[in-house]
């Protein structure tokens, strides 16, 4: 095959691109990646500033524990080997509302009896509640099973509002808060949140949950050195910017703006697929009004995030996330316009050396676009002096919040840089700097659950925008693109090999 000519191009390199290119290559097709970003990873780049690595965006990850879920998957990309270390069993995720400190622990069991000791008289809600989350548990590694009676109950949880759920079941309004406490990992939006979004994820860290010592991307750089080492070929700061069509397919793929073309007989777009409908009309591959409708899904929320480097020896390393709220009811926080912070995530970096002391830590706040878009086609780094003010203003801010919840945090301070949803849409090319990607609706999950198909034959997307988002979400859809082009048995046995 000439060197252009592949069996497979992928559209970018973050982790449901990779993931794809590892499984497809490793089963013998010859792949090409093409990445937009002088660096790979998306989601999972992180950055270096005065000897401190920040991840900009992913911070743990649930289901690790041994035959879990993200386990039998990160198994198969040869993810287990990185420097996972397990947070705290007893507490994991701190929910602190003004009514107090709620704690998450791991396992499910544990869990129900920690919430339990505090909620007496939910006893029975909260069976019902573990219940439900280890049900949805059972489903998720049921998943690829040949399509099955399974598959309607996740439908019948998609198509379920997780607020409705949480206050039909539960009856002390301060258990509903707490139990949604930790959900700053996905949006809160009490006319839009499925069940099974909503399930899902709280299911799987309840699990058990990790973070990995010195950033994310080593998922994503493990990942590229498997695919290259089976011979499959990664290209950076590649911006697929055009298809080539001919009988209704696609056939080729240009790159900045014409610089260069790849052939392939299949492609998969890790890109949003906003970005891969356009190219796909301007292709004349799909109709516009398909391109429309997926245009006009909404996307979750961003996040500004602001890293925070610590003086050496001087704040002790927090085995934990902090998910801190200044009003009880976090359903309605999560619609915040700003008139003052609300909620924030705080989460300490595992230091790599041993040490008791934490070397950083990142404060996440979620920030709608409308908040930023005034910037749009601004560059990094000259955006002006207002927008440098606006950031300053929602550090010193988010910096406050949390030195009330982490005692020294001030005097520890060394110094910190700010990301917005500006600059993860400038990184990750995601539209709107949206965290979790297109906004699941329980009331209409045909339309924003997507599947991996699109109306061209032999071109498919994958990616959080899909059906879950998250690192376990995301790598469970890399597997269901990976079956639409070789199967659903291969994709079973090459997991169980
Ligand atoms: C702030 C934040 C915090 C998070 N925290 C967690 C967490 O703690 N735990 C967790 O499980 N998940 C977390 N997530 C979610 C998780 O990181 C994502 O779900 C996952 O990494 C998404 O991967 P992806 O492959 O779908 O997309 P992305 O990471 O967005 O990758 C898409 C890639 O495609 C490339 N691309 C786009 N357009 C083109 C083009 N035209 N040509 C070529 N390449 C292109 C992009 O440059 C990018 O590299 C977080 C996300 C954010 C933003």
């Amino acid at each position: 095959m000439p060197d252009n000519k592949y069996d497979v191009i992928i559209i970018g390199a973050g982790l449901g691109g990779l993931e794809c290119a590892f499984m497809l290559q490793k089963v013998g097709m010859k792949v090409l990646v093409l990445e937009a970003d002088a660096l790979i990873g998306g989601c999972l780049q992180t950055f270096r500033r005065q000897g401190h690595t920040f991840d900009t965006g992913f911070h743990y990850v649930g289901g690790l524990d041994q035959g879990q879920m993200l386990w039998r998957l990160f198994k198969y990309y040869k993810l287990l080997d990185l420097p996972w270390r397990k947070m705290d069993e007893d507490c994991f995720d701190e929910v602190r509302l003004p009514t107090g400190s709620y704690p998450f622990a791991q396992g499910y069991e544990h869990f129900r009896e920690t919430l339990t000791s505090l909620f007496p008289a939910q006893a029975d809600n909260l069976k019902n509640y573990v219940a439900l989350l280890k049900d949805v548990g059972d489903n998720i590694a049921n998943s690829f099973n040949p399509r099955s009676a399974d598959d309607v109950y996740s439908q019948s949880l998609f198509a379920r509002s997780a607020h409705e759920f949480l206050t039909a079941t539960i009856s002390d309004p301060t258990l509903q808060d707490v139990l949604s406490g930790t959900s700053l990992k996905m949006e809160l939006n009490a006319q839009k949140l499925p069940l099974y979004v909503f399930a899902q994820i709280n299911s799987s860290f309840i699990q058990s949950a990790y973070r990995i010592a010195g950033g994310g991307m080593q998922i994503a750089e493990s990942l590229r050195q498997s695919f290259e080492s089976m011979g499959g070929t990664l290209l950076r700061s590649k911006r697929v910017t055009a298809f080539e069509a001919a009988d209704g397919k696609a056939t080729a793929v240009i790159v900045n703006d014409g610089a260069e073309r790849y052939e392939a007989q299949t492609f998969i777009s890790n890109a949003h697929p906003a970005t891969t409908v356009r190219l796909l009309h301007t292709a004349g591959l799909v109709r516009k009004v398909f391109q429309r409708r997926i245009e006009n899904l909404e996307n979750t929320f961003g996040m500004l995030t602001v890293n925070v480097a610590l003086k050496p020896g001087t704040l002790p390393y927090q085995n934990k996330n902090i998910f801190a709220y200044t009003e009880n009811n976090v359903w309605s926080l999560h619609s915040q316009p700003r008139n003052g912070l609300k909620a924030i995530m705080i989460s300490f970096m595992p230091p790599t050396d041993g040490s008791p002391y934490a070397s950083g830590l990142d404060i996440l706040t979620p920030m709608s676009w409308d908040e930023v878009s005034k910037w749009f086609g601004t560059k990094i780094g000259c955006r002006g002096e207002d927008y440098v003010e606006f950031k300053e203003r929602f550090a010193d801010q988010c910096l406050a919040m949390a030195a009330r919840y982490v005692d020294g945090l001030q005097d520890a301070h060394l110094a910190h840089w700010v990301s917005t949803p500006l600059t993860y849409a400038d990184y990750t090319s995601t539209e709107h700097g949206s965290a979790y990607g297109i906004r699941k609706d329980y009331n209409a999950t045909m339309f924003t659950v997507l599947t991996p198909k699109t109306p061209v034959q032999n071109v498919f997307l994958t990616g959080q925008n899909l059906n879950l988002h998250g690192i376990l979400g995301t790598s469970m859809t890399s597997m269901f693109t990976c079956a639409e082009i070789i199967g659903m048995p291969k994709v079973v046995s090459e997991l169980n090999a």
